[in-house]
């Protein structure tokens, strides 16, 4: 999929330079007009004018009947136009071996493994079974320093 914005996406010079370096990496696609931008993204020219038309309503309107979006804002509507492709992508593992609070490897029978300690995403259990954003850097370097007090230790 595609996410794609107008010339309203931000009011900041640093943000426009960005996009601008985004652009000539290949990262986001610019174009001066919709059916430029599908020409480009080699989408259906209608189909890309079609939703971004639904979209447009929605925002005047309020009110997303299809998609139910809370966050109708700006329209699309401004030239020049930019597309960025998305995927989906590994944001975070939450399965890994178990540690205690001194970082140590526990064995099946939760005893400590010797002289094995593990700290961030090889690890599991940390985060229960879903990861609030931004958790990971904290969890990371929380556990990374005692894992190496500990490492040092021994
Ligand atoms: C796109 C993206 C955005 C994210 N944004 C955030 C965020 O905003 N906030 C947040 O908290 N978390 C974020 N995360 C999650 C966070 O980045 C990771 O959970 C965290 O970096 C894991 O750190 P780590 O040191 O445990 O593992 P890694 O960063 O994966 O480090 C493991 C290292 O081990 C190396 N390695 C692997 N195998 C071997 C081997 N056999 N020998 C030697 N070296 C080896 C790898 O090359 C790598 O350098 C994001 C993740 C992604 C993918």
């Amino acid at each position: 999929m595609y996410s794609i914005a107008d010339d309203d996406f931000s009011t900041l010079q640093e943000d426009r330079d960005f996009l601008e370096g985004l652009v000539l990496m290949g990262q986001v696609v610019k174009a001066d007009s919709l059916d430029e931008l599908a020409r480009l993204l080699d989408l259906d020219p209608v189909l890309l004018n079609t939703a971004i038309a639904d979209y447009n309503r929605s925002v005047e309107a309020q009110n997303d009947p299809r998609f139910h979006r809370k966050t109708l804002i700006n329209k699309i509507d401004h030239p020049p136009f930019y597309a960025t492709a998305k995927t989906v992508t590994v944001h975070h593992t939450l399965g890994g071996v178990e540690i205690n609070e001194r970082t140590q490897v526990l064995n099946s029978q939760k005893q400590p493994i010797p002289h094995l300690f593990a700290a961030g995403e090889v690890t599991g259990g940390i985060h229960g079974a879903n990861r609030l954003g931004g958790n990971s850097f904290p969890d990371c370097i929380v556990f990374g320093r005692i894992a190496g007090t500990e490492a040092a230790r021994n």
